[in-house]
């Protein structure tokens, strides 16, 4: 009798490891950022990591500004990349391992101000679709404007990045049949954050996941923002957030949740969970 209950058990547990299969391996980059990020990777590597789907490393740059040409992580160990690096530049052999993993095929996640990196290097910016700062401009690609329910590409001079003050937000869905967003609510409020508005970039291969209105009340675009992006590059997924700025807004459950879709997505190119009970609602904040 105990051996037919370990069999079972066996039997099971073996069924079990076959549907979810092996936790995905994750990278999240970190060391130098014009945000807390002491305080934030910590709390992104335990919103991936709950999901059961996720181990996650860290590789931490060195954080005076100097020498970087030790900070070369093993990028190829792994099935996704996320950045929550936001400083100087990389060395030319660093970046060039990190454009072969993401074009044979690995996933990288763009978080918050990731998307103010780099702003001289051609095919970051390729794999972030926009950013913002470091004297982006019209030169740095056309901006995303909603225009009868279409994104078109706009290469009016001026400014690449800015926000208004920070307040809480309606985040919509543009692309609701997407991996990332199917099963959310066609709209929610999310917690306090800074609403990045006109960022620029070569938006080539991408989708406009999620977008927020950036009043003038709040001194913002007037206009809708790309807040949540899918971006191909070569074989390679990438999740744009551009939301998270302080542990406030990670803390907000629609960002937390979106967050781990969006790296699923990148790492496999589908999503299994489930929405939580608790994601918020249009008119409602859902902290964790
Ligand atoms: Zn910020």
């Amino acid at each position: 009798m105990i051996t037919r209950i370990k069999g079972l058990l066996v039997l099971l547990f073996s069924g079990l490891t076959a549907v979810h299969g092996a936790p995905m391996k994750a990278l999240i980059v970190d060391g130098q950022n014009n945000h807390d990020w002491k305080t934030t990777t910590p709390a992104l590597k335990a919103i991936l990591e709950e999901t059961g789907l996720f181990t996650v490393d860290v590789a931490t740059s060195p954080q005076a500004r100097g020498d970087m040409s030790s900070f070369k992580p093993d990028f190829g160990a792994y099935r996704v990349i996320i950045s929550n690096y936001n400083g100087e530049s990389w060395a030319k052999e660093t970046q060039a391992a990190f454009e072969r993993f993401v074009r044979d095929g690995g996933g990288f996640v763009s978080f918050h101000a990731a998307d103010n990196a780099f702003p001289e290097w051609k095919e970051y910016n390729e794999m972030i679709g926009l950013g913002g700062w470091g004297n982006r401009n019209e030169t740095s690609g056309p901006y995303l404007r909603l225009r009868d329910g279409k994104w078109l590409r706009d290469p009016t001079p001026g400014r690449g990045g800015s926000h208004g003050a920070q307040h809480a937000f309606v985040v919509q869905i543009r692309e609701p049949a997407h991996p990332v967003m199917h099963g959310l609510p066609a709209e929610w409020l999310h917690a306090k954050d800074e609403l990045y508005d006109r960022l620029r970039g070569p938006a080539r291969n991408l989708t406009v996941l999620a977008s927020a209105y950036s009043t003038r009340e709040s001194n913002g675009s007037n206009e809708h923002e790309p807040l949540l992006m899918a971006i191909s590059f070569g074989k390679g997924r990438v999740f744009h957030t551009a939301l998270g700025h302080s542990m406030e807004a990670i803390r907000c459950v629609g960002f937390a949740t979106t967050f781990q879709r969006g790296t699923e997505w990148a790492a496999s190119g589908q999503v299994t969970q489930k929405v939580p009970a608790n994601f918020p609602t249009a008119d409602k904040v859902s902290s964790r």
